[in-house]
């Protein structure tokens, strides 16, 4: 496969070929989702990886395997999502990589339960350069938040906010911009209020976000109930489909994730630490995904569309996602 000759011919590239949704993409890809390990602490009532039979590897990434991913993608990169089915501050290299990353010139962010954080880790991902972290905190009394957040502590969540932005004001540091994202279910609808108040006296902006459920929990909110979950998860979070022209997910041991929704190793693509990534993001398998994507192909049972609300919701109504 011939590179791009650059960042900015990369994107010329990415951009006319997902407009053409083209099956063979000539481009790079400009954003990483890298999977810092698994394993995480909690266990969410909807998270694959508190599943029995989830079934990718559980170590984590060392910093000098993510040093290899980097470097391979590092002229083209300008985003990368430290995280998917685990808990990134539980990697004790997670500081590091931020800091590699960011030195290049690479945005980094993450998503956290924010119970594993301390001042040290703070400390060293503010001066490391984080863009952004996300802290996962779904209500303001333990009792809502770990209806969901199963094994967490609203306490030290809370706690940990407030550290990480003291810390950040105690340096001086512009990043990273610190988001709360509250899920809303029907168990702690009632406390977004109070959760803006809290917020509001963190100085720390909350958005609450649609959850897909299996409508048990489902709030009794239009906007965040379970009805017609791919476009409230669309409207909330974007279509994730885009990533298979512009932005695989790389699992911790190198498995190719065509797509983050991906929840199953059956469905991924190859291994960047076995193969040279050229050979698998046009492989047959990519070209397939992305033909399906653009409508020009049923999803089957060997891809993981055929199981995913977009890819159903494309079945059922012959439409594009
Ligand atoms: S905190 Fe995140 S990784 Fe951990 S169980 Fe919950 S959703 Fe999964
Ligand atoms: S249909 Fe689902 S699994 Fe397939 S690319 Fe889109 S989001 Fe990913």
């Amino acid at each position: 496969m011939k590179l791009p000759r650059n960042r900015s011919h990369n994107e010329r590239l990415l951009a006319r070929q997902l407009k053409s949704r083209s099956t063979f993409v000539l481009g790079m890809p400009n954003t990483l989702i890298v999977e810092p390990g698994a394993v995480c602490s909690l266990r969410c009532r909807f998270c694959p990886q508190s599943k029995q039979d989830f079934n990718f590897t559980r170590g984590l990434l060392n910093l000098r395997d993510f040093q290899r991913i980097i470097g391979y993608f590092e002229p083209y990169l300008d985003t990368v999502m430290l995280f998917n089915w685990g808990e990134p501050l539980m990697n004790p290299d997670i500081g590091r990589m931020v800091a590699y990353a960011s030195a290049k010139g690479i945005h980094t962010f993450i998503h956290s339960h924010f119970n594993s954080l301390d001042e040290a880790l703070a400390e060293e991902l503010i001066r490391g350069g984080l863009f952004e972290i996300t802290a996962s905190i779904d209500g303001v009394t333990q009792e809502s938040y770990a209806a969901y957040r199963q094994g967490g502590s609203l306490e030290r969540a809370i706690a940990n906010l407030r550290l990480l932005q003291e810390k950040k004001r105690e340096l001086r540091a512009d990043s990273p911009r610190i988001v709360w994202k509250f899920l809303v279910f029907r168990h702690n609808e009632h406390e977004m209020e109070s959760a803006r108040l809290l917020a509001g006296e963190l100085g720390i902006p909350v958005e609450f976000k649609f959850a897909v459920t299996d409508g048990t929990i489902s709030s009794t909110l239009p906007e965040f109930s379970s009805d017609r979950p791919a476009e409230k998860f669309i409207r909330h979070y974007g279509l994730p489909c885009e990533q298979l022209w512009k932005s695989p997910t790389i699992h911790a041991d190198g498995t190719v994730l065509p797509c983050c929704m991906v929840s199953h190793s059956r469905f991924c693509a190859g291994n960047v630490f076995q193969q040279e990534f050229g050979d698998i993001w046009n492989n047959e398998k990519y070209r397939f995904l992305r033909e399906v994507a653009s409508g020009k192909k049923e999803a089957d049972e060997s891809v993981f569309c055929y199981y995913c609300m977009f890819g159903r919701r494309r079945r059922v109504k012959g439409q594009d996602a």
